[in-house]
């Protein structure tokens, strides 16, 4: 029932905020760049994933911070595909039907890769 045209298209829309999202994600990388490195981790180990996960020497201690590590290191890699998305104008565009994912969402999960769509459609699998 609304009045307005459809004259936008293959646009980001509009009511997403670019900055304040970029503000978060930018914020979120550091935090998680400070995780990394007060466990050890820091710097650019982010490519040695499989020697670290090969290690026969892996105690049940080392497997939780392992994980963790490995927890961290996703969310850093997320929070850096949406910047690069950023730079490149794909944010906020659904990685899997790519129509726009709605602003809230993209608010409440600067990440999100998926539009709440997609998510529903997976998650009933
Ligand atoms: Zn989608």
């Amino acid at each position: 029932m609304s009045s307005k045209k459809t004259e936008i298209s293959q646009e980001v829309p509009e009511a997403v905020d670019l900055a304040g999202a970029r503000k978060a994600l930018e914020e979120e990388k550091v935090s998680l760049q400070q995780k990394l490195e007060e466990m050890g981790f820091g710097g650019s180990g982010l490519e040695y994933d499989d020697n670290f996960a090969d290690s026969s020497q892996v105690t049940a201690e080392r497997g939780e911070v392992e994980t963790l590590v490995a927890q961290l290191r996703e969310a850093l890699s997320d929070v850096e595909v949406a910047l690069s998305k950023m730079s490149s104008n794909r944010y906020g565009i659904c990685e899997n039907c790519g129509l726009p994912i709605s602003a809230a969402r993209l608010e409440a999960i600067p990440t999100a890769k998926l539009c709440i769509t997609c998510v529903a459609q997976r998650s009933r699998r």
